[in-house]
């Protein structure tokens, strides 16, 4: 038995040729009837309607056998019980979408860092954790943090042929020396302060400001090095069950490398979530034996630092900062000096091909 409900409240349906929204009635009975102007203009079987993405207080609907665009929004609480429980297959397909899996994990994360804190102490769990993440799911991880990374900045990637070609070629470079065996995924992307900075799953980005402030090669060399170090080390992924997501990103973005000079003052707690000073001193040490197996000399990243953050000592926002002092990066890595026995990194052709990425 079926009852016929008629439904007027609240309903739009787009019929997949346009986004034109239609006010519509719906009438429930064998299947459900879009009913406009006292009109039946389709009927979808209840067995293939699914749920499709969509704001939370409201069912949005699609039709396995409907144009794939067309759907249907329901607002009404009553109608949306009612047509919850008439569609057993509303969820069918769901479970092995990317979205969903994504919202899994990133709500595992999000538990797994209120058990950290309750349980376990934080980074003790994030560092059993962290190697436990197979690299797929690294990168599913990756690539949402990445979405939001695009949203920030505007998603302005630089692409010139010649200078992600010789982006990639010095990356590569430093990945063997590293001995990184997970695959790298390495872009320039346009922004107004310098900065580099490492997320899941290998990407590694370098802003164009910081290539453009860069006198050598091995400056930039040792300061993507630095990075690998932290993909090495999975130093973000570890970062990220800790802190949920977004107060790690927040951080990263202004803070790594160059030790959030621009926003410091504003957003404390942001500087206070990127990665500890333990965790960036294994990056420069990392980035230290990667230059070293290459020939080069790590010092010139240490000069870069300085100039670019000026002198940190006195001016007390290192208190704040996570981030060990330029100054003391600077020592460390002078420690590490040696002549040059290898070629350059790149290039003049290379470097100058880098450094035009975004023009
Ligand atoms: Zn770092």
């Amino acid at each position: 038995m079926t009852s016929q409900t008629a439904v007027e409240a609240n309903v739009v349906f787009y019929d997949g040729t346009s986004n034109r929204k239609r006010r519509v009635a719906l009438r429930l009975g064998d299947g459900l009837d879009i009913v406009e102007n006292g009109t039946v203009v389709a009927t979808w079987p209840f067995a293939d309607i699914r749920r499709a993405d969509g704001p939370a207080q409201k069912l949005r609907l699609s039709s396995v056998s409907a144009l794939p665009l067309a759907r249907l929004e329901i607002g009404d609480a009553a109608t949306i019980d009612d047509v919850i429980s008439r569609c057993a297959s509303l969820e069918v397909g769901r479970h092995g979408a990317p979205q969903t899996r994504r919202i899994v994990l990133w709500s595992l994360a999000a538990a797994c860092s209120i058990v950290a804190v309750t349980v376990y102490g934080i980074p003790l769990l994030a560092d059993r954790l962290a190697p436990l993440i197979p690299f797929k799911v690294e990168q599913w991880i990756g690539h949402s943090v990445d979405t939001q990374v695009r949203a920030i900045f505007g998603g302005k990637t630089c692409t010139a042929p010649a200078g992600q070609a010789a982006f990639v070629a010095l990356v590569d470079k430093l990945k063997v020396a590293g001995e990184i065996e997970t695959p790298l995924d390495p872009q320039v992307i346009s922004v107004s302060f310098p900065n580099a900075f490492a997320l899941p799953g290998g990407k590694v980005y370098v802003t164009d400001t910081l290539l453009q402030r860069a006198r050598n090669v091995d400056e930039v060399a040792g300061v993507v090095a630095h990075e690998l170090g932290h993909v090495k080390h999975r130093d973000n992924l570890r970062k990220i069950i800790q802190n949920g997501g977004s107060s790690f990103l927040v951080g990263l973005l202004f803070g790594d490398v160059m030790g959030g000079t621009a926003v410091i003052f504003a957003t404390r707690s942001l500087i206070d979530s990127s990665y500890s000073r333990e965790a960036e001193r294994d990056a420069d040490s990392f980035a230290g034996e990667v230059m070293h197996k290459l020939g080069r000399s790590p010092k010139p990243m240490g000069e870069f630092l300085l100039r670019i953050t000026g002198a940190q000592a006195n001016r007390g926002i290192t208190i704040l900062a996570s981030h060990p002092l330029s100054e003391d990066r600077l020592a460390d890595l002078s420690k590490l000096d040696r002549p040059n026995t290898g070629g350059e990194l790149l290039s003049s052709a290379e470097w100058q091909a880098l450094k035009a990425i975004c023009k």
